[in-house]
């Protein structure tokens, strides 16, 4: 059974404003008040140096347990999710593996040093005309974080998703505000995580969930000066709103947002002329697959005019159309996917229509439209973000006009070149663009599916992430949750155990 509480300080708490669920019948959620979010910080600050303070090797397998915990949720949780999100169990069950494998992951990262950079400058007593003093430099936790779960990932993004996941390895307390989509879903995990810290025998605020819609808890929570880094998934206004207030605070803090994307995927025209039927089946099975509802969905193909795009086109609305109406997150995800398609309906020509079916409630149909670069380029509205099933191909007249769209490119997440061997002159000449504008540029493949490893950047310029240093997918999300900090002569008693132990050569 839920309690429809939030978790503060290691014990749930209720409030005097609970809210009816949509979706779970006879359920509310406390909204969490401005004292709790300040109970909360205060509590994540004084936990914070003993939370840190832990061996790697403590963390780790306090990680491993989160994950062990969360495996043993059993079907209760999927129920839940299935009812919150409408997404299928397939996909749930996926997801879960994903964030356990996640945390399993970070454990293992922190395990060696390597995450922590460190760098050894020995002293040079004689040098001239000034002697070197001994210096050493290391990362360590930056302090409490928040951490906003994403509506389109009720697991690998939210409670115990990647952001809380590399923040806990990193050291640093973690306060989730529960996204108002997904309470339930929510509580459970941070049911799990509240096992594991009384297993682990961790501090009591290394973990706190609040939750609450109607923006008043997302604000408390990042202007608190208690709080010193915020991870964000969702829509680019409130990412943006959010990320103001934390530069305007007295002490501004990072915030790391990931934003809107619209996954421009170019296709060459070598590649069309000869396979433009299989790259338009595999858009569209990119475009549709979960509603459209993922941030790599590829909302923009762009293609040059000559053999092969007749068949790529048909194949695209030929795949959508057999995918039939899909159940969105919320209402709100759905109306707003509507107006979306609304807009680009007043605006390029429509192939395949995305009006609401009526049967069911939250429930959409894919949307396909087409333009000329020109119009697309001198149309503001037409790039922009429509979350959902709705994809623009836009078709420019000539080479140069590619090139030219590309340049003018906001920063994406990711971009794509479906290129045969041919097409290696114009890949060539795209590909300096692609780099400046994108995190993650793919070859032959579509953007939807996001590897969790090393060597993965999920982020990019602006408006794709608010800080295009960082990533939110893989081993290097944790940097963003460390500060560099240099010794220099300090006696070895001083300096962090991890310094000592292995000092490590430049
Ligand atoms: P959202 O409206 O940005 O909300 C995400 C979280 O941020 C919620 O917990 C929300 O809290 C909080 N928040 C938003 N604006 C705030 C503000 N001004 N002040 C304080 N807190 C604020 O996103 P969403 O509800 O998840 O989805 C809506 C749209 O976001 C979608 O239609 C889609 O366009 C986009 N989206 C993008 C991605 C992506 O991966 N890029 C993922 C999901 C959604 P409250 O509920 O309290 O307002």
């Amino acid at each position: 059974m839920l309690n429809g509480t939030n978790l503060i300080d290691g014990a749930w708490v209720d409030s005097d404003h609970r809210s009816a669920s949509v979706d779970l019948e006879g359920q509310s959620f406390a909204q969490a008040t401005a004292a709790q979010v300040d109970k909360a910080a205060r509590a994540a600050r004084r936990d914070f140096r003993a939370y840190a303070g832990q061996p790697r090797q403590t963390r780790a397998a306090f990680l491993r347990r989160i994950a062990q915990e969360i495996d043993a949720l059993g079907a209760e949780i999927t129920e839940t999710a299935l009812r919150e999100t409408g997404l299928p169990e397939a996909r749930l069950v996926g997801e879960r593996g994903r964030t356990t494998g996640q945390l399993r992951m970070f454990a293992e990262l922190i395990e060696a040093t390597t995450y922590l950079d460190q760098r050894f400058e020995p002293a040079l007593p004689d040098r001239t005309p000034l002697p070197r003093p001994d210096l050493r430099l290391s990362h360590r936790a930056i302090g409490p974080v928040a951490v906003f779960g994403a509506s389109n990932f009720p697991l690998a993004f939210s409670t115990a998703g990647g952001d809380t996941a590399s923040a806990l390895a990193a050291g640093c307390p973690v306060i989730v505000k529960g996204h108002g989509a997904h309470a339930g879903t929510a509580e459970w995990v941070a049911r799990a995580i509240l096992r594991a810290m009384e297993a682990c025998d961790m501090p009591r605020a290394t973990f706190q969930m609040v939750q609450g819609s109607g923006r008043e808890v997302g604000t408390a929570l990042v202007k608190h000066p208690e709080i010193r880094a915020v991870g964000f998934t969702g829509s680019l206004a409130g990412g943006r709103a959010l990320f103001d207030l934390c530069t305007a605070r007295p002490q501004p803090i990072p915030f790391y947002g990931e934003l809107g994307s619209i996954n421009p995927v170019f296709c060459l025209p070598q590649a069309v002329a000869a396979r433009g039927a299989q790259i338009g089946s595999g858009l569209a099975a990119a475009l549709a697959m979960g509603a459209g509802q993922f941030c790599t969905n590829p909302g923009v193909t762009v293609t040059l005019k000559g053999e092969g795009t007749e068949a790529l086109e048909a194949a695209v609305i030929a795949g959508l159309r057999q995918t039939g109406a899909q159940t969105m997150l919320t209402e709100g995800i759905c109306a707003a996917y509507q107006q979306g398609v609304e807009t680009l309906r007043g605006l390029a020509q429509e192939l395949l229509g995305g009006e609401s079916a009526v049967a069911a409630p939250r429930s959409a149909l894919p949307a396909l439209f087409k333009v000329s670069a020109r119009d697309w380029m001198a149309t503001p509205h037409l790039r922009e973000e429509v979350f959902g099933a709705a994809g623009v191909i836009v078709e420019c007249a000539d080479l140069g006009e590619m090139l030219e769209l590309a340049e003018q490119l906001e920063g994406q997440l990711t971009a794509t070149l479906q290129m045969d061997p041919q097409d290696m002159e114009l890949a060539q000449a795209l590909l300096p663009v692609l780099e400046e504008k994108a995190g993650r540029i793919l070859a032959n493949g579509f953007p939807t599916g996001v590897e969790v490893c090393s060597a993965m950047m999920h982020g990019g310029p602006y408006p794709a992430s608010t800080d295009v240093r960082s990533t939110s997918v893989g081993t290097l999300a944790i940097t963003r949750w460390l500060r560099p900090v240099s010794y220099q002569n300090l006696p070895v008693e001083l300096l962090p155990r991890d310094l000592v132990d292995q000092p490590c050569q430049m």
